[in-house]
């Protein structure tokens, strides 16, 4: 597969091929057909956050099709049309999570 990557904090973006990955247990694939790129890859372009690791893809609001599914998968077929966006996790706890809504947790 074809991804735009950087090689190191402040690099410049690089154009590669990799192995396409086996999705896990719990795990979808998803063939990409467009991904954002917003202000938090820029921080991780920059290396303006700890820990991040290279080379890195930036890159994590896509919309795609599944093409393989891993183990324990009942909820999603290959096939369907999907949209991910970005998610840190959430708490269950605080007042946005009490309504449902987890982004803003
Ligand atoms: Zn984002
Ligand atoms: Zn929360």
């Amino acid at each position: 597969m074809r991804a735009v990557q950087v090689n190191s904090a402040g690099g410049e973006f690089e154009v590669v091929e990799r192995e396409v990955p086996d999705p896990g247990t719990g795990q979808v694939r998803v063939k990409v057909d467009a991904c954002g790129v917003c202000h938090s890859d820029a921080y991780v372009k920059e290396g303006a956050r700890p820990g991040i690791e290279y080379p890195r893809v930036p890159g994590h609001e896509v919309a795609g099709t599944i093409d393989d599914l891993g183990a324990d998968i009942t909820a999603w077929e290959e096939g369907e049309r999907v949209g991910v966006g970005w998610h840190g996790g959430h708490c269950f706890v605080c007042e946005p999570c009490r309504q449902g809504d987890f982004m803003p947790c």
